[in-house]
């Protein structure tokens, strides 16, 4: 097991992986930037070392500043969290070449993965069903007529190193095409330094629905069930559950059984979400994540795994100690992201919060890197926390969820907490009855 982990990343992802090292008894080191020195994560780490000036690019996504704060740390081995540099292939590599364990999959498996092209096709060749699209990246407008008209419209334009939903635009009809091609080439070129773009078919009514996996890269994996995600804003999750509303039983298992089975053929290690669209009861493979993901807690509720503990005992050469057979679900969960965001126009609202109070009692997690007095700085991603809420049922679940949202109490700032109020009392939320269109749809008239 390692004696002292690095943390690359910053808020509630820092303290949820310090905690699961506090448990197996690893020591902790912090880094942040100048704007973070009164952040959460710093405080209750081990150590901290300050890498940078507040832009993220020279701080929590500088590598070799990373590589000092492990050599004058001696730390053994790092957690990159998500975001930032927990997808850069070459990361992991050079930390690899430098004797310190990257917590995740091999090099190789993040590069395959990162480049949705290749995710693709690999996905089709290890016998999960695709969303049908073109073959490979579209480089003229009249190839992407040619695919649009053998698809039909709507389509999807998508960048190849696409990621928090940029570089993606829909062509409803044939004139639409030439400008979405062009606007989703300028976008992918600003937001990941590569123009190549491919094409999709757009569904117009599916859920977004994705599978927890965890392999050991020693030939075991197994799957941890799905988490429905459908509720987003600009192709961004905000409410994450499980199990989905929309799947029965047995709809599940043979999911669960076909990603499973590709990931003990891959060899893969550690965790791992392979997401798919789910339209009229067929499942169509989007992309696969190489790391933890934001709503990791809601399989972490259902499970009772300790997903990060996992990874970290992975990562140092266990095996699993699971087998699919050992997996239970139990009663549901929901995810509320709770962003310092304007509820309605999601404008970021950073500043200090001048009053904290988050919500207790049975079944309710919170997990945020937030307190009262705290200045939200303005240059990260403007999640704060989340509220996780496990029930017997999904109506014990709703419940609790209403109850935990009305003993939240967060000052000084605006947060999304209004926006889940609302959500909570709309009868197709009730009845699980979305798609990944509902979100945009309900605010657009409400
Ligand atoms: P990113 O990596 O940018 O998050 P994804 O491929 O994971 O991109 O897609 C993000 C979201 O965009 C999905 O959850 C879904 O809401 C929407 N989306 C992606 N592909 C399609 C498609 N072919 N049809 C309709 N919506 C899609």
């Amino acid at each position: 097991m390692f004696d002292k982990v690095l943390i690359a990343n910053r808020g509630e992802i820092a303290l949820r992986i310090q905690r699961a090292c506090k448990e197996l008894g690893i020591a902790t080191v912090a880094v942040h930037s100048t704007a973070d020195a009164d952040a959460m994560h710093v405080r209750l780490a081990d150590e901290s070392v300050c890498i940078g000036p507040p832009a993220a690019a020279e701080s929590y996504l500088n590598i070799p500043r990373l590589l000092s704060a492990c050599e004058i740390t001696g730390a053994d081995a790092v957690h990159p969290g998500y975001g930032f540099l927990s997808e850069n292939a070459r990361f992991a590599e050079i930390l690899e070449e430098h004797q310190i364990t990257f917590i995740g999959p091999t090099s190789e498996h993040i590069q395959v993965m990162g480049d949705k092209i290749e995710a693709k096709e690999t996905a089709k060749k290890l016998g999960i069903p695709v969303v049908p699209g073109s073959d490979g990246a579209v480089t003229s407008e009249p190839e992407a007529m040619k695919v649009a008209k053998a698809m039909g419209f709507p389509v999807l334009i998508k960048a190849t190193a696409g990621g928090g939903g940029r570089g993606m635009k829909v062509a409803h009809t044939a004139a639409d095409l030439g400008l979405a091609l062009s606007t989703a080439r300028a976008e992918a070129k600003a937001a990941f330094g590569n123009d190549a773009v491919y094409m999709e078919k757009y569904l117009t009514k599916p859920r977004h629905i994705e599978i927890q996996v965890f392999g050991d890269g020693q030939g075991n994996a197994i799957h941890l069930g799905e988490r429905d995600c459908s509720l987003q804003r600009r192709h961004q999750k905000i409410w994450e559950e499980a199990p989905s509303p929309a799947l029965n039983a047995e709809a599940q298992k043979e999911i669960g059984d076909t990603v499973a089975e590709a990931m003990r053929e891959l060899n893969y290690r550690g965790a791992g979400t392979v997401e798919f669209l789910y339209e009229d009861g067929e499942f169509f493979f989007i992309e696969m994540n190489t790391r933890l993901q934001v709503e990791h807690p809601v399989t972490e509720a259902i499970t009772g795994i300790d997903l990060v503990l996992e990874q970290i005992r992975v990562a140092s050469g266990a095996q699993l100690v699971h087998r699919q057979s050992d997996i239970t679900f139990s009663g549901h969960a929901i995810e509320c992201r709770i962003n310092a965001e304007n509820p309605r126009t999601f404008r970021p609202s950073p500043g200090q919060i001048t009053y904290w109070h988050p919500p207790g009692g049975l079944g309710v997690r919170v997990d945020s890197g937030v307190y009262q007095g705290y200045r939200i700085p303005p240059y990260y991603d403007s999640l704060i926390g989340k509220l996780i809420v496990h029930g017997k049922t999904r109506n014990e679940c709703l419940m609790r969820l209403r109850r935990a949202l009305s003993e939240f109490v967060i000052d000084g700032i605006e947060t999304t907490i209004p926006l889940f109020n609302d959500l909570i009392l709309q009868p197709d939320i009730v009845n699980g009855l979305y798609d990944i269109h509902w979100l945009e749809k309900y605010l657009a008239k409400s």
